[in-house]
């Protein structure tokens, strides 16, 4: 029988916008794994989304399990964030000055995450990655930052060491670019290994001025933290009087209410923290918070310094604000109903073709790795099968499933992912994993 979803495998359209966007963008793209080149083939450009789908220029429509990267968490379109985006669009699109969408978000923030007492508002993950370096800096007087292998912060020039995401999928050693006395700034340790944490610590520990940990790891795939060891990181910091911050640009807000902190307890309570993604409800909006002491050294107030002409912006926070109040106990409910479906179907289809594999959660966030046992650090998850993902990607694809183009990074579910788009993920993978099989 064939797949009544079934998309062409050229995409003329698409590649007609490649060729001209190549010609005025390095790349074609503006952010470099878009461009398709761990799987090959034509990069989709997409000209509407609607609930989980996704239309591109050819006129195809894919189910979308990337949710343009993890921000889309109440599917495309949701008409409570139309409604608000509208509402705050015709009232005026930035101000330059304080205005009261920017209290209401970060109330919500402040409500949903414990340690968060203050927040700042920023524009990107990035921002905030780098401005919480800055002042985790500024507080304790020292500089050497300690990260974990495969954990992406965005693009800061000190933490695009050993980086996950595009880092990863390009295979790239690190970026040109960052001067090597930056780079030298930065310690680099296996992920889940406490006695190197020790290590480095018992050398250096009264220069670090912050861990910074991907709160669950989700840019080299879903690797959750071991048992105890986001409570490691809490106790050696702490013992050397350096800050711990949790990047929860990705998992903020989706994995729970409160994101992966959620699933803490207070012996991990971070000093700083990071959000993004699903906070700008598809808007640029990002945010850096925590300890009140730590926040007060921020300008106004102090001598941090920390700005943003959009910062806060009145259409984006007003589209974050929206989403989060969305985002309840029945939403995250149905979020891991669905990962849990499809994550079932993924390794049953991938069993039943004898394909090496290995599926792995972070919460409703989840990746296969095709590769066997478990992984639990950057080592292990870059040791895959990364060409049996390209066969599954593209079978997937001329199938009508949108997925992450790389082996590295988690598949994204939202609440509108009904039991029809579900079907359809679900019917394709049987014969992708026979494509991966070879
Ligand atoms: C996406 C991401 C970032 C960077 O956010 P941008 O908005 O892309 O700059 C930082 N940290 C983590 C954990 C992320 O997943």
């Amino acid at each position: 029988m064939t797949n009544p979803h079934a998309v062409p495998s050229d995409a003329p359209a698409s590649a007609a916008l490649l060729d001209r966007a190549r010609a005025v963008t390095p790349g074609g793209v503006n952010s470099p794994v878009r461009a398709f080149r761990s799987v090959g083939g034509t990069p989709r450009f997409m000209t509407s989304a609607r609930g989980p789908h996704l239309t591109d220029v050819d006129g195809n429509e894919y189910v979308d399990l990337v949710g343009s990267w993890g921000p889309m968490i109440l599917g495309h379109a949701h008409p409570a964030v139309l409604d608000a985006v509208h509402t705050a669009a015709a009232r005026g699109t930035s101000f330059g000055t304080p205005s009261e969408n920017e209290v209401l978000l970060a109330e919500e923030i402040v409500a949903r995450v414990d340690p968060v007492e203050r927040v700042r508002l920023v524009s990107s993950g990035t921002e905030a990655t780098m401005s919480a370096i800055r002042l985790a800096r500024g507080f304790t007087g020292r500089s050497l930052v300690v990260k974990f292998a495969g954990h992406y912060h965005g693009h800061v020039d000190s933490l695009l060491v050993a980086a996950g995401s595009g880092v990863a999928t390009l295979a790239l050693p690190d970026s040109a670019g960052v001067p090597a006395d930056m780079a030298s700034e930065t310690l680099v340790l296996p992920y889940n290994d406490v006695a190197a944490l020790e290590a480095v610590f018992a050398e250096r520990g009264d220069q670090v001025a912050c861990v910074i940990t991907e709160a669950a790891a989700g840019n080299m795939g879903a690797v959750p933290p071991a048992p105890g060891f986001t409570e490691a990181l809490r106790r050696v910091t702490a013992e050397h009087g350096a800050l711990l911050v949790s990047d929860e640009v990705m998992t903020g807000f989706r994995c729970s209410r409160a994101g992966w902190w959620g699933f803490e307890g207070v012996d991990a309570a971070p000093d700083l923290m990071t959000f993004g993604k699903v906070m700008g409800g598809g808007f640029p909006a990002a945010a850096f918070g925590g300890r009140a002491d730590v926040m007060a050294l921020l300008a106004p107030d102090g001598p941090v310094y920390q700005a943003g002409t959009l910062s806060g912006n009145p259409v984006a926070t007003a589209a974050g604000l929206a989403t989060l109040q969305h985002c309840d106990d029945a939403l995250y409910g149905r979020l891991d109903e669905v990962s849990r479906t499809l994550a079932t179907a993924a390794d049953d289809a991938l069993t039943a073709a004898r394909v090496p594999h290995r599926v792995q959660h972070v919460s409703s966030m989840f990746s296969v790795f095709f590769r066997d046992g478990e992984v639990t650090d950057y080592d292990a998850a870059r040791d895959q099968d990364t060409a049996a993902f390209g066969r599954f990607f593209h079978a997937m694809l001329d199938a009508g499933v949108y997925l992450p183009p790389s082996a590295f990074e988690c598949w994204f579910v939202s609440g509108a992912h009904d039991d029809a788009a579900l079907d359809r993920v679900v019917s394709a993978l049987p014969a992708a994993a026979r494509a991966a099989a070879g």
